[in-house]
């Protein structure tokens, strides 16, 4: 079978090593005789694999000992409304910092639960930048202000953490999770999808600082409690097995190629060498403003976009899958996530530009 390089948002590629193990691993999980999906999350195989992947990944981010670190079902979605329902009392707001599609996501879902202001939108720009710091209308004494570091469908990368004072943070960084250094102990609650840099889908790491989970609540689900999950180390019931033993394979890997400052660069020269790419013809556009252009999910179009289907049609062809934009904004994005190869990219780019001199 030829190479297949898979630029898809998430669900996403993963490093080939990892799905060898697991390939390798499948049938006769730690001489147990069988599959890890088969065996219980309360044997003590899947709990030392748990404790550990925690440890890795406590390692790889430096998570301080002051915050815990959940396994949770439900995606990152679910995280949209219990952070509220955890964190936005009656009588507080909650600030919320717009710059594309899960940011808005996330408010929505908030919106159904308590009061948001919306402190900052980049809208009126089709959230191709970030709103500049000094226009931000935060709350006198916001629950939290929350924000998407990495915007997967725009293609929007903050790239230091905000600065606001004493409100806690709350970051969604699910899609560039893991691919740079983070200072936690500048976050509240940090919450992170598996499907991009972490594992398959169905599992969301939150890491969330002790102060404020409160204490277990007598009238959220329990399963929407941070203060009981943490009790019950994100086994109150069975947790997305397989996801959280692909994510531990994972920190391991990462852990293997140089920790977060070797994702980080190769995050740079991979997303740099296509940007230049894109900047240098005039046939292809990135309109994200430079400054925020995501190193995990570059966006471009095609001057003539008429030929955007064949561009797609070639592309798959080639070897080249998943580069077709978000159904919101259409064009096409290319997710260059920790496990894509440089080999990836510069396929990409050669495919372009061949399409380019066929075209152009
Ligand atoms: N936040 C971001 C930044 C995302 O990219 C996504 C998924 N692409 C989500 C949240 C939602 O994740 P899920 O589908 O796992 O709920």
């Amino acid at each position: 079978m030829s190479t297949v390089y898979n630029f898809g948002p998430g669900p996403a590629v993963m490093p080939k090593e990892v799905l060898e193990t697991a390939q390798h691993e499948l049938l006769d999980w730690k001489g147990t005789g069988i599959s890890v999906m088969e065996a219980s999350h309360r044997s003590k195989e899947f709990m030392a694999m748990a404790e550990e992947s925690e440890t890795d990944l406590r390692e790889i981010l430096g998570i301080p000992d002051n915050y815990k670190v959940l396994f949770l079902q439900g995606g990152a979605t679910t995280q949209f409304a219990m952070v509220p329902m955890n964190l936005l009392k009656a009588g507080k707001v909650a600030d919320y910092i717009l710059t594309g599609g899960w940011s808005v996501k996330a408010s929505k879902e908030a919106m159904r639960l308590g009061d948001v202001n919306i402190a900052a939108t980049s809208e009126e720009q089709n959230f191709m930048t970030i709103p500049d710091r000094n226009s931000w209308q935060l709350s006198d004494d916001a629950a939290y202000v929350y924000y998407c570091s990495n915007e997967t469908i725009g293609g929007v990368e903050f790239q230091s953490t905000i600065d606001v004072d004493d409100i806690p943070v709350v970051c969604d960084m699910t899609s560039h999770a893991l691919s740079r250094p983070m200072n936690v102990s500048k976050y509240g609650i940090l919450i992170a999808g598996s499907q991009k840099n972490i594992g398959p889908a169905g599992m969301t790491i939150v890491i969330i600082r002790d102060d404020l989970m409160g204490e277990e609540s007598k009238e959220l689900p329990t399963l929407m409690d941070y203060a009981h999950m943490t009790a019950t180390q994100s086994m109150s019931n069975t947790p997305s097995t397989f996801s959280w033993y692909m994510a531990g394979l994972i920190f391991k890997w990462i852990k293997k190629q140089g920790g977060l400052e070797a994702m980080e660069q190769n995050a740079i020269t991979r997303s740099g060498k296509l940007y230049q790419a894109i900047d240098a013809s005039d046939f292809y556009t990135n309109l994200i403003d430079v400054r925020y252009r995501s190193r995990m999910n570059v966006t471009f179009t095609l001057t003539d976009t008429s030929l955007e289907s064949e561009f797609l049609k070639g592309s798959e062809d080639a070897g080249l899958a998943a580069l077709k934009g978000h159904r919101s904004v259409g064009g096409m994005r290319a997710s260059i996530y920790n496990a894509m190869p440089l080999a990836g990219v510069d396929a990409l780019i050669e495919f372009a530009q061949d399409f380019e001199k066929q075209n152009g």
